[in-house]
């Protein structure tokens, strides 16, 4: 498990975080009840370049950059994470400001990008880990790519982000102790006119081939929508389910878009609410609305 990277109190339970990416938390009583998000997906711009049919952003060359400087943002508790997001959150201009600044606050930063923008950005990325601005780094990948698992294999906090019903080559990615994080297909922004029959052959495979895939990673995890779509909980153990699965969307979780200054349950989630300058009423907000 490596070292403990932060432990903090959030509402009735203790959260520790250690230096592979583990998150547990702890607590005497029946339920977890959060006061702040312990994990935080943050859209900090909508411009891409790669224009991929299914982008549920719906992120553009025409996207805008978000403002890094929102009140709220300082409010941020020492120990939240944050998966920042896009759009390609490395064209950013204001990208190493916010995340040292972040630093020193003691929230955790995680970036996603796009195998593309992995190799095309190396440099930027090589600096990000090398200063300790990111922690962990998911790279989307849409099919297998051997420039992606070589950076994986190097850098020991990559987690592969794959979608059900997009990405297929699971038996070349197998058995080589990397992380993968299987995200669910988005019925939102580009992802509802793009699915299509080749998308529905995928994700059934996808579930039927599953249970096999299981210990063939370092790690594998899932978003909520993709533990409902490839209806993971009937193939672990309920002990084992209860002890992994991290909560529902909104229970301790929220989605931030601050190019459209408005936040959320979940990215896909259609109710919204505008932007406030200060976490706890936003957390409270989606946590009372979360049914
Ligand atoms: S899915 Fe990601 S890489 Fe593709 S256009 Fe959208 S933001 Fe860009």
């Amino acid at each position: 498990m490596n070292d403990l990277l932060a432990m903090y109190r959030n509402g009735n339970y203790t959260v520790k975080l250690y230096s592979d990416g583990t998150k547990v938390k702890t607590t005497k009583y029946d339920e977890f009840d959060a006061s702040f998000p312990d994990s935080m997906d943050l859209k900090i711009t909508d411009y891409c370049d790669m224009n991929c049919p299914m982008c549920h952003e719906k992120s553009s060359i025409n996207g805008k950059e978000g403002n890094l400087n929102e009140d709220f943002l300082f409010t941020l508790k020492s120990g939240t994470e944050l998966a920042i997001g896009g759009g390609n959150p490395l064209s950013h201009s204001e990208l190493i400001p916010f995340l040292t600044r972040m630093k020193e606050q003691g929230v955790i930063c995680n970036l996603t990008v796009n195998e593309a923008h992995l190799k095309k950005d190396r440099k930027l990325i090589d600096e990000l880990i090398s200063k300790k601005l990111i922690f962990g780094l998911g790279v989307s990948i849409k099919a297998y790519n051997q420039y992606v698992i070589d950076f994986a294999k190097s850098y020991r906090n990559t987690v592969l982000h794959v979608i059900n019903g997009i990405f297929e080559d699971y038996d070349k990615i197998t058995d080589q102790e990397l992380k993968v994080l299987i995200l669910g297909y988005k019925m939102f922004g580009k992802g509802k006119t793009y699915y299509n029959d080749d998308v529905k052959k995928i994700k059934t495979h996808t579930k039927n081939i599953l249970p096999s895939l299981l210990d063939k990673f370092d790690c594998i995890s899932f978003d909520n929508l993709a533990l409902e779509q490839l209806d993971v909980k009937s193939i672990i153990s309920p002990e084992e389910y209860e002890n992994m699965y991290m909560g529902d969307d909104g229970e301790a979780t929220m989605y931030i878009d601050l190019v459209n200054r408005e936040y959320a349950k979940s990215s896909t989630s259609t109710e919204r609410f505008t932007l406030e300058n200060d976490i706890i009423p936003m957390f409270r907000k989606i946590k009372n609305n979360r049914y």
